[in-house]
């Protein structure tokens, strides 16, 4: 940071605000995470300098020897750490590597079925204002009043729709994801089976998921959730899709340039990182914790969308307590707790107001917390919805007893 110091302090005073932020904070957002220290300098390394357009061994650019190696073992990796036969390792996102397997796939106009953003489901699923609701013929489905995924509703859509699509996969949905269901959906209606695992991308490594590479016929993912490696996407799949479809060509040249060399290096260390025993027993720890936290809530009188949870998240249902997500986000924010407001299945409220909070394990679980720790978190949070803004400064010493026990740099 020195040298940033040096050059530019307005954004070295930046980082160092945000690095005091994440210190004091209790991060509780359920797509972050905290990258070991291996990941930030591999990700910070000169391979930022190296243009390398193409794929290893069929480069446009001389000098690419040493990025070769680098893309070869993040590939490799990939491959080993699911158990598939073809990895693309270049997506600079999860967007991206969404847009380009739906590209490989589909033709503009194409009905997809994804997961209904207000029940879950992610913009690149078929969101009016992504690309692929603009592109193709979005046929959303969704959960049931229980807050649990409606197969026979979803299996009734497919027959009606015909889709040429089926995308599983959430951002904000608590439950195991049963892709044996979805495939034969798929298979019934003809449809290809496409899997965003994004979220429970570390959780599936860990086989603490269930693994969607048997049914699905391509997954995407991202590789900075709970697999907790840097921002970036990932394209997988076995040997009869990797024939069939071109997803190489759909990312370089069909909607990216020059592969982020550094941030591939990086997903190489992570993926290294998620093959060890450490990595199982931390994402056991991440499950335990979530069960914790939700156990916490639950006991506090403090309603979850479905009950409860069997991955890394929860959300918070705050209906009955007349409360909006934008107002319980700021009053846990004042609190030093981070998390996001989020729609809740049928919520009556918009996307900017909400009635739900997301709530996640992964990063606290990073910093070392356990489960007798969630249930302190759990009583803050609650402090602060039972109690309202009264409650604030009481949340927050309980954060910062906490936040002090884990320091993170
Ligand atoms: N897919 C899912 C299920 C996600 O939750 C997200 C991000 O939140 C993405 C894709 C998009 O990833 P990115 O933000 O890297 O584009």
């Amino acid at each position: 940071l020195d040298e940033v110091k040096k050059i530019d302090p307005e954004i070295a005073q930046a980082i160092v605000d945000e690095q005091n932020r994440q210190n004091s904070h209790i991060e509780l957002i359920a797509s972050e995470n905290w990258v070991s220290e291996a990941v930030m300098a591999a990700m910070g390394s000169p391979l930022t300098n190296k243009y390398a357009e193409g794929y290893p061994g069929k480069r446009y650019y001389g000098g690419c020897d040493c990025v070769d190696v680098v893309e070869n073992l993040a590939i490799e990796r990939a491959k080993e750490l699911f158990g598939c036969d073809y990895a693309n390792v270049q997506p600079h996102s999860g967007a991206q590597a969404n847009l380009a397997v739906q590209f490989a796939i589909c033709e503009p106009g194409d009905t997809i079925m994804g997961m209904n953003l207000a029940h879950g489901g992610h913009l690149t699923h078929g969101s009016p204002v992504n690309i692929s609701g603009k592109y193709f013929n979005i046929v959303p489905y969704g959960v049931n009043d229980e807050g649990f995924i409606d197969y026979d509703k979803l299996r009734e859509i497919a027959l009606e729709t015909k889709p040429k699509m089926i995308i599983a996969g959430a951002s904000a949905y608590a439950r195991a994801i049963d892709f044996k269901k979805f495939r034969e959906v798929a298979d019934e209606v003809g449809a290809v089976l496409m899997v965003d695992m994004a979220h429970i991308a570390g959780l599936v490594a860990a086989g603490l998921h269930p693994d969607p590479i048997p049914y699905a016929d391509v997954v995407t993912t991202t590789t900075h959730k709970t697999l907790r490696g840097p921002r970036g996407g990932l394209i997988l799949c076995n040997q009869e899709a990797a024939d069939k479809y071109n997803f190489n060509k759909a990312i370089f040249p069909g909607i990216q340039g020059g592969p982020l060399m550094h941030v591939i290096a990086a997903k190489a260390v992570c993926f290294k990182e998620a093959l060890s025993e450490d990595f199982k027993k931390y994402q056991q720890a991440v499950v335990d914790n979530a069960q914790a936290l939700c156990g916490g809530l639950l006991k506090r009188g403090i309603k979850i969308v479905s009950g409860g949870t069997d991955n890394h998240l929860m959300l918070v249902d705050l209906t009955n307590f007349d409360l909006t997500g934008k107002a319980v986000e700021k009053w846990l924010d004042e609190a030093h707790i981070t998390a996001n407001k989020n729609t809740i299945p049928n919520d009556p409220k918009s996307p900017f107001v909400t009635s739900g909070v997301r709530l996640g394990t992964p990063a606290v679980t990073s910093r070392g917390m356990n489960t007798e720790d969630m249930d302190q978190i759990a009583e803050a949070i609650a402090l602060v919805i039972k109690g309202g803004e009264e409650k604030i400064p009481e949340a927050r010493i309980i954060v910062q007893k906490l936040t002090e026990k884990y320091p993170l740099i």
